[in-house]
C-alpha cells in the first residue's frame, strides 16, 4: 500500500501537486470537457483544507518541450479558480519555473494555490531530466503525484521530482490503485473481462495477464477478427493484425489450457465501407463475404455477450466492441455499456474509448469505477508497476 496524502501532515507545507490537466479544447482554446479538473478537485480541496501551500503542475498536449502557448495552462487556471471558488495564482512562465515563480510559491499563504506552466514546454520533461525534477521538487517540501492518467511514464514531473521529496498519493491515484488492483488481484467471482477496440497488438499484455485471472474474456471490435481469422474463419476486408494471428492461436491454447471461457462474435454487422452512409447487412462471424467487414457485433453476439455478463460479479471492460463512433455501428457497445449498467456486480470501465462511450451513453454513474488514464489503465492490467506509483512511499 502507498501513502496519501492522509498519512502525512501537510499544515504550512508546500506541497507540488502532480495531476493531470490534459483537458481536451475547442479552436479557441476554450475547455470542452473539464472532468479531468473535477476529478483532481478532492486532493486539492482536503490540502487547502489541511492548510497547505498547494502548487499545481501538469502537462497539456504535446508543446514538444517548446513553450509554445497553443498548451498554455491559463484556461485551466482560470477553470480552476471557478470551481474551487478561489484564486488560482497563475505564471505563464515559458521555463516553467523562474525566479519569479520560485518567489510566488515561497510567498504562497496556508491554503492558497497556484499552479505552474505547462510542464512539456521543457525538453528535460519527458526525458526525465534531473536538474528540472530538482527544479520543481526545489519548490516545495512534499510531493503528491495525483495523475494516473500520466503515471505510466517516468518523467520529471511524476517520477523524478520524487528523487528529492517525500513523495505520496493523492486521492484519484488512490482510488484508481484500489479498484483496478483489486478487481485483479482479489476479484468476487465469476470474473468477466470485456477486450475491445482496434488492434489486438495493443492489448496482447494485458490479454495474458488477465488470461490468468479471469473465468471469462469476451473479445469484440476489430481486434476479434484477428481471432476469428486464426479459426479459419472468412473475415472479408475486415480489420485484421495480419502479424498476430498466430498470437491469438496462442492466447486461444492458453485460456483453453487454463480453463478460461473464451467468447467471440458470432454474428456481425458490416459494411462494405468504413462510413456510416453505406448500407449494412448482417452476417456470421464465420462466414463475412469478401467485399465486407464487420463494423459492430450482430444481435446473437449482443444476446451471447449478454448471457455472459448476467451473473458476473467482477467485470472488466477495455474498448469498444464496434466502431461506436458511427451510430450505425454503436449498437453493440451501447448494449454491453447497458448490460453493465444492469447487472449486480462491480464494473470496471479501464479507460479511453470505452470510458468515452459510458459518458456518451450516460450510462457513467451506473459504472462502480471509471478510470481516468486510458495507457495507464492498459499497463496496471498488464500486471506493470507504473513509474508515477512505484515512487510512492510504501505505508
Ligand atoms: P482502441 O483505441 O484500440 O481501444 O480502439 C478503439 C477504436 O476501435 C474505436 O475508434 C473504434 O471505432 C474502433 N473499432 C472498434 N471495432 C471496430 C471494427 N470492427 N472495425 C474497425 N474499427 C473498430
Amino acid at each position: 500500500m502507498k501513502k496519501t496524502v492522509r498519512d502525512i501532515d501537510t499544515k504550512g507545507k508546500k506541497v507540488i501537486v502532480r495531476c493531470d490537466f490534459n483537458v481536451p479544447q475547442d479552436k479557441e482554446g476554450k475547455i470542452t470537457d473539464d472532468i479531468r479538473i473535477t476529478s483532481a478537485l478532492p486532493t486539492i480541496s482536503y490540502l487547502i483544507e489541511q492548510g497547505a501551500k498547494v502548487i499545481l503542475m501538469s502537462h497539456l498536449g504535446r508543446p514538444d518541450g517548446e513553450a509554445n502557448m497553443k498548451y498554455t495552462l491559463k484556461p485551466v487556471a482560470d477553470r480552476l479558480s471557478e470551481l474551487l471558488g478561489k484564486r488560482v495564482l497563475f505564471i505563464s512562465a515559458p521555463e516553467v519555473v523562474n525566479e519569479e515563480v520560485s518567489q510566488a510559491a515561497a510567498g504562497l499563504s496556508d491554503g492558497g494555490v497556484m499552479l505552474l506552466e505547462n510542464v512539456r514546454f521543457r525538453k528535460e520533461e519527458t526525458k526525465n531530466g534531473a536538474a528540472f525534477s530538482k527544479e520543481l521538487a526545489d519548490l516545495a517540501e512534499i510531493f503528491v503525484n495525483d495523475a494516473f492518467g500520466t503515471a505510466h511514464r517516468a518523467h520529471s514531473s511524476t517520477a523524478g521530482v520524487a528523487d528529492y521529496l517525500p513523495a505520496v498519493s493523492g486521492f484519484l491515484i488512490e482510488k484508481e490503485v484500489k479498484f483496478l488492483g483489486n478487481a485483479v488481484e482479489a476479484p468476487e467471482r465469476p470474473f468477466v473481462a470485456i477486450m475491445g477496440g482496434a488492434k489486438v497488438a495493443d492489448k496482447i499484455l494485458v490479454i495474458e495477464n488477465l488470461l490468468t485471472k479471469v473465468d471469462t474474456l469476451i473479445i469484440g471490435g476489430g481486434m476479434a477478427f484477428t481471432f476469428l481469422k486464426a479459426m479459419g474463419y472468412e473475415i472479408g476486408k475486415s480489420i485484421l493484425d495480419a502479424e498476430n494471428i498466430g498470437l491469438a492461436a496462442d492466447l486461444m491454447k492458453k485460456a483453453e489450457a487454463k480453463g478460461v471461457k473464451l467468447v467471440l462474435p458470432t454474428d456481425v454487422i458490416a459494411a462494405m465501407e468504413f462510413s456510416n452512409d453505406v448500407e449494412i447487412r448482417e452476417f456470421d462471424s464465420n462466414r463475412i463475404p469478401q467485399e465486407w467487414m464487420g463494423l459492430d457485433i450482430g444481435e446473437k453476439s449482443i444476446a451471447l455477450f449478454r448471457d455472459e455478463l448476467k451473473n458476473a460479479k467482477t467485470v472488466i471492460w477495455n474498448g469498444p466492441v464496434g466502431a461506436f463512433e458511427m451510430s450505425n455501428f454503436a449498437k453493440g457497445t451501447i448494449e454491453v455499456a447497458k448490460a453493465l449498467a444492469e447487472i449486480d456486480a462491480v464494473t470496471i470501465i479501464g479507460g479511453g474509448d470505452s470510458a468515452a462511450a459510458v459518458e456518451q451513453f450516460g450510462l457513467a454513474d451506473k459504472m462502480t469505477h471509471i478510470s481516468t488514464g486510458g495507457g495507464a489503465s492498459l499497463e496496471f492490467l498488464e500486471g506493470k508497476e507504473l513509474p508515477g506509483i512505484a515512487v510512492l512511499e510504501d505505508k
